[in-house]
């Protein structure tokens, strides 16, 4: 639903076009950010007397994602970096309270749209359920993130449904500054981010049967392994490609599949791989 939002040429190259376009080179960033939440979901499946700093420590290490890193050098730097976060975070919690699940997927469906994915922990706190999501980017977060996203509602009243505990505060963790931005929800917004949800999702999925109905869902020949050639978009009619415009904009920067889109390599300059990194 959010990479419908933010540019339907996206989605298509994401989730219709098989095979998938080329993406460019993996973001060092999102190395980072994948290393750090492995690391805290192992932590929580480690034995209570393992839950300490220093296991989120050797966890990290072990589990580093090494892509998109200038050289060894700042890989080794961020691996520093990503340790003290890892092991500074798990200080502050309790390990006897284990949370309720981690990673977890969550689904449901409404009227109109089944809707699943996955949380990054689910707490119980008294009679009701809590959705953290961690986050580790270098921009600060404020409660309109937490109140906004549709993600985390949805998370929210899927989790409600299927443990069947009322669930309506959703908080993001921001590793880098320790914060907790929390939002309460009510009935009357969950009720309005899931009309919202199946809205986008209606209108997605009503450009998905036109897209199918045009260029067929039959995957594509299969790629033999360990060949690297680069990979085109679709061929598409006029019509169905008009269903699917870009959005260009700042987020083009950092599109995966900007290689292929000559609006989003005029929005904004190209980026390195490790650029995303706050150095
Ligand atoms: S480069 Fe920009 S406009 Fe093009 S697909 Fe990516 S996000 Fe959309």
């Amino acid at each position: 639903m959010n990479t419908w939002l933010d540019c339907r040429r996206r989605y298509r190259f994401t989730y219709l076009d098989r095979p998938q376009p080329s993406k460019g080179p993996a973001w060092a960033h999102n190395s980072v950010g994948a290393s750090v939440h492995n690391a805290l979901a192992g932590w929580w499946r480690e034995p209570y007397d393992r839950r300490t700093p220093l296991t989120a420590s050797i966890l990290l290490t072990n589990g580093w994602i090494t892509e998109g890193f200038r050289d060894a050098e700042q890989s080794g730097r961020w691996l520093g970096r990503a340790r003290d976060l890892v092991s500074g975070y798990v200080a502050t919690l309790d390990p006897s309270d284990d949370p309720v699940g981690v990673e977890r997927t969550v689904a449901t469906r409404t009227r109109v749209i089944a809707l699943s994915g996955r949380i990054d922990r689910l707490d119980r706190r008294g009679d009701e359920l809590v959705v953290v999501d961690y986050k580790t980017g270098r921009r600060p977060l404020t409660q309109d993130d937490a109140r906004s996203s549709l993600a985390l509602a949805a998370y929210a009243v899927a989790a409600s449904a299927m443990m069947r505990t009322p669930c309506r505060t959703v908080e993001l963790h921001h590793l880098p500054t320790g914060e907790i931005v929390e939002w309460r929800h009510t009935e009357e917004s969950l009720a309005r981010h899931l009309s919202r949800a199946e809205e986008v999702a209606m209108e997605a999925s009503e450009a998905d049967d036109r897209y199918r109905g045009a260029v067929g869902a039959r995957p594509g020949p299969r790629r033999p392994p360990g060949e690297r050639q680069t990979i085109g978009p679709a061929e598409v009619p006029g019509d169905v490609d008009k269903l699917f415009a870009p959005s260009p904009g700042p987020i083009c920067s950092w599109c995966d599949f900007r290689r292929h889109c000559p609006e989003g390599q005029a929005a904004g300059p190209e980026r390195q791989p490790w650029d995303g990194l706050a150095e």
